[in-house]
C-alpha cells in the first residue's frame, strides 16, 4: 500500500505562501472560510488523508500567521518550508525540505493551495495513469470555450483553434529529482515557471495530461468562492 509498481512512494507539496490580491480579502484566499473550513485544511486533506501519500510539505510566507491556527499544523504527517517570491521558488524550496526524507525517484504531487475541490477519484486517477509513466503528468480539463487572442486596444487579434488546448489543473505530478533539476534550471535560465509542468517541458519532456473534473477550481476572483462552496457541498465534503 502507498507504493508505486517500480517502489517509488508518493509524497505532496502544497505551494501556500501566496497573497492572492485578486481574490479581495485582506486574509490570504488559502485561510478563508468554506463552510467551516479553511480553505487550506480542505485542500490539505485531500491528499494527507490520502492512504497512498507519506507525507506532505506545505511552503508557507515566511511572515504567515495564519499556520498555526490550522488543522494541520500540528500534524507529523505535515512539514513547512519558506515559500519564495513566486510559485516556483515555493515549490523548489519544498521539494529540498522534502528531499531529507524522500528518493529522488518517488513521486510528487505538487497541488495548489488554493484547489480545495480536489476529488479523491480525481487524484486516484491521476496516481494510476502514471503508474508506467516516465517524465510524469498533470490533471487537466479540455477547453470549451472559443479561444481569443487579444491584440493592441483591447482587440481580438486572432481566434485560436480550441481543439488541442487545456486547462492545466493541479495536482501536478512528477519524480521528485526530475522536477528539482527541471525548476533549478528553469530558474537559472531566468523563466519564473507558472506550473510545475511548464519546467519539465522546458527540458524537452511531454507530461501526460491526465483528464479531471472542472470543478477542482482555483480561488482566485470573489465569485470563485460561492462556487467552491457549491462544489464542496455537491461532493458531500461540506454540509
Ligand atoms: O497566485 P496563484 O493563484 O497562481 O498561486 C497558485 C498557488 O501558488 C497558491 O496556492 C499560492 O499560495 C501559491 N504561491 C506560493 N508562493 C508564491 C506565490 C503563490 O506558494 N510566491
Amino acid at each position: 500500500m502507498g507504493q508505486a509498481p517500480d517502489g517509488a512512494r508518493w509524497w505532496g507539496v502544497v505551494p501556500a505562501a501566496g497573497v492572492g490580491r485578486r481574490v479581495g480579502s485582506v486574509i490570504p484566499k488559502q485561510y478563508l472560510d468554506l463552510g467551516g473550513q479553511k480553505v487550506i485544511d480542505l485542500t490539505l486533506s485531500a491528499l494527507v488523508d490520502h492512504p497512498r501519500v507519506q507525507g506532505v510539505v506545505v511552503a508557507l510566507d515566511p511572515a504567515d500567521d495564519h499556520w498555526p491556527g490550522t488543522r494541520f499544523a500540528g500534524d507529523a504527517r505535515v512539514q513547512t518550508a519558506t515559500g519564495g517570491a513566486e510559485r516556483c521558488h515555493s515549490v523548489l524550496n519544498a521539494l529540498r525540505e522534502l528531499a531529507l526524507r524522500a528518493a529522488d525517484t518517488d513521486w510528487v504531487l505538487v497541488h495548489d493551495a488554493a484547489r480545495p475541490c480536489l476529488r479523491s477519484a480525481d487524484l486516484d486517477h491521476l496516481m494510476d495513469a502514471l503508474a508506467d509513466e516516465s517524465v510524469g503528468g498533470i490533471l487537466a480539463v479540455p477547453v470549451c470555450d472559443t479561444m481569443k487572442q487579444a491584440g493592441p486596444a483591447g482587440r481580438i487579434q486572432a481566434t485560436v483553434p480550441r481543439e488541442a488546448l487545456w486547462h492545466a489543473y493541479t495536482p501536478q505530478a512528477f519524480r521528485i529529482g526530475l522536477l528539482r533539476r527541471a525548476l533549478e534550471a528553469a530558474l537559472a535560465a531566468g523563466h519564473l515557471v507558472t506550473d510545475d509542468a511548464s519546467a519539465v517541458e522546458l527540458l524537452g519532456l511531454s507530461p501526460r495530461l491526465v483528464e479531471g473534473h472542472a470543478d477542482n477550481i482555483k480561488i482566485t476572483r470573489p465569485e470563485d468562492i460561492p462556487l467552491a462552496l457549491f462544489f464542496l457541498k455537491q461532493q458531500g465534503r461540506l454540509c
